[in-house]
């Protein structure tokens, strides 16, 4: 069983922990950006030129957000990707806070703020998904196939 297994639901649906359990599950940073809606400073982290193949999970459930195969370099110094690993992986809501109207993305079972999606990204989608490299944990035995999710 790999790490990324043993912290995954086997049940559907969502999950949902108390704030002092996320708070002890997830390293300050991370519990910053995902539960309290951070923003990680551009080029900050790693993830944004990372190339290995695999599955980006989520920190906060281990469910399989965005595969590599979608990963592009956007040259903003987040990771960028043009579409999540599957239709039900994230769920998207309106967000108009900083006088803004952008679309905030958070993972779909475990409602982890992970950051926005934009409508200037690459084909086939159109769509600029920049993620909190933070908020992701690449699974590379995961070879980013869809088949394996
Ligand atoms: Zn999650």
């Amino acid at each position: 069983m790999s790490k990324a297994e043993s912290t995954r639901k086997s049940v559907p649906g969502t999950i949902a922990m108390s704030e002092q359990e996320w708070r002890s599950k997830l390293t300050p940073d991370q519990y910053y950006m995902t539960r309290r809606h951070g923003t990680e400073r551009a080029f900050s982290h790693p993830y944004h030129a990372e190339k290995r193949a695999g599955m980006y999970r989520c920190v906060g459930c281990g469910a399989p957000l965005f595969s590599s195969e979608t990963k592009y370099d956007s040259g903003t110094g987040w990771p960028s990707f043009y579409a999540p690993a599957s239709e039900v992986a994230v769920s998207e809501y309106e967000d108009r806070s900083f006088f803004m109207r952008r679309t905030e993305v958070r993972c779909a079972k475990c409602d982890s703020h992970l950051g926005h999606v934009f409508p200037d990204g690459p084909e086939p989608t159109g769509a600029r998904y920049c993620i909190n490299g933070v908020a992701l944990q690449l699974d590379s035995s995961a070879k980013g196939d869809k088949n394996s999710v």
